[in-house]
């Protein structure tokens, strides 16, 4: 059971090093961008629909 995903980063698309679950909830989690090199606040629910 591996239905782990990479968090992409809403700013430029890239691969962050943060996985969420399709269980994962997240509210104003700061994600961190290494090709942005900054922190966006994102918010992952489950049943997100888009891709
Ligand atoms: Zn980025």
């Amino acid at each position: 059971m591996c239905k782990e995903k990479w968090v992409l980063c809403p700013v430029c698309g890239n691969k962050t090093r943060i996985k969420v679950r399709p269980d994962t909830m997240l509210e104003n989690f700061p994600l961190f961008c290494p090709k942005c090199r900054q922190e966006t606040l994102i918010s992952v629910k489950e049943r997100n629909g888009e891709e």
